[in-house]
């Protein structure tokens, strides 16, 4: 089983290893640190593997500031 260099989703570097299986060698959870992507290391390659990620879904770590707060936070009640 490979290290990802890159998180599928945002391609920041040197995703987190975030859970192994508690048999050895069976799976591996990865964690963006930046996207907060997590994926399974069995998962199919479009799942795990930048090159394969859907570009519909790829997120630019530059725009993660600009997301809208869901759900939005309602303004304060003056009562
Ligand atoms: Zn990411």
């Amino acid at each position: 089983m490979s290290t990802p260099d890159c998180c599928p989703r945002c391609r920041s570097l040197d995703p987190d290893v975030l859970s192994v299986s508690p048999v050895a060698n069976c799976w591996i959870v990865y964690k963006c640190g930046v996207c907060h992507y997590s994926w399974r290391s069995t998962e199919p390659a479009q799942v795990t593997t930048a090159a394969m990620y859907p570009e519909a879904f790829r997120i630019n770590p530059r725009d993660i500031s600009d997301f809208a707060v869901m759900p939005p936070i309602p303004d304060l009640r003056l009562s």
